[in-house]
């Protein structure tokens, strides 16, 4: 592995962005019962001309050091918009966008009014906008509130990632208005080795449920993961056994092939309800 010291990553990935080094790789989310892939999520990619490509976790606290997550994150969603209107555009069922915002970018007191242009700019309708947030973001809980609820006016949905990682206060649940959760894919993973994340995972998906919440599990590597998810009534899942993130353009090849995996591991897509 390549070193990099910490002053080299801040100086090169202030010039990331005009040198057009940053893109964005989509990763679809699929529903469990019929099978269709209901959006896909946008994650961000730095490919550096002699690094390679440096992993978002590594770049993004980099980015967050020089005050650079909030130019990068209104990138990231001028792109991610624009690219799900193409999809539209060029005749692909509808399907939603989701974009990760950071701590900082939410913060941020004009973030709803960034949002609204961004989406005028761009003509996607709101609907088809996800926003994923993750517990820790909500330090300034009542202007948090605020602001989701008025995403949410205009049909912007939000999703808590990472669900049950962080400081999870499941008053955050009743409080905040949210409309998926997110598993986080250290309990998914083990699912069916371990008895403590096997219950974790039902809890969520049971307590999503009660709530009237959308619940997703990520990190969906094996076929034995979705039968788990599928027997426990989990909306939807995302990860490496339907795609790893790709480019846009690779991605929309695949769209086809993507619900057959349901069909392969012995699922029967379901159009009930
Ligand atoms: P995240 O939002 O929880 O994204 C899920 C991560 O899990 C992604 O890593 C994805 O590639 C990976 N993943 C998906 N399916 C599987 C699977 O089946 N197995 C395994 N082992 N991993 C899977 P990635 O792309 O490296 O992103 C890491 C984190 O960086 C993201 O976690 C998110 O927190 C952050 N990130 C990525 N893009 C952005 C962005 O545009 N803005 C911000 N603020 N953060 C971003
Ligand atoms: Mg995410
Ligand atoms: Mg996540
Ligand atoms: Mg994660």
């Amino acid at each position: 592995m390549i070193r990099r010291s910490m002053t080299a990553m801040q100086k090169e990935l202030s010039r990331a962005l005009n040198r057009g080094q940053l893109s964005l790789c989509y990763q679809p989310k699929v529903d469990l019962r019929c099978g269709v892939v209901t959006g896909n999520e946008a994650l961000l990619r730095w490919n550096h001309p002699k690094w390679g490509t440096v992993s978002p976790n590594e770049f993004i606290p980099v980015a967050e050091q020089v005050g650079l997550e909030v130019p990068i994150g209104e990138w990231v969603l001028q792109t991610a918009c624009l690219q799900n209107k193409r999809w539209q555009d060029q005749g692909h069922p509808p399907m939603s966008v989701s974009v990760n915002l950071s701590a900082r970018q939410f913060a941020q007191p004009d973030l709803f009014e960034k949002i609204e242009a961004v989406l005028q700019e761009t003509g996607l309708d709101p609907r088809y906008l996800d926003l994923e947030i993750t517990e820790s973001m909500m330090m300034d809980v009542d202007r948090s509130i605020d602001t989701l609820q008025k995403l949410k006016t205009i049909g912007v949905s939000i999703s808590m990632d990472d669900f049950g990682k962080g400081y999870s206060s499941l008053a955050y649940l009743k409080r905040f208005p949210i409309d998926t959760l997110k598993i986080d894919r250290s309990f998914v993973q083990e699912c069916m080795s371990d008895i403590q994340d096997a219950t974790i995972v039902k809890t969520i998906i049971s307590m999503a449920r009660n709530l009237n919440l959308h619940v997703i599990a990520e990190g969906v590597e094996h076929p034995g993961h979705l039968m788990f998810l599928q027997q426990n009534l989990c909306d939807q899942a995302q990860g490496y056994l339907f795609s790893r993130p790709l480019p846009a353009e690779e991605l929309e090849c695949r769209f086809p092939e993507i619900p057959q995996v349901l069909a392969r591991n012995g699922i029967e897509p379901q159009f009930a309800d």
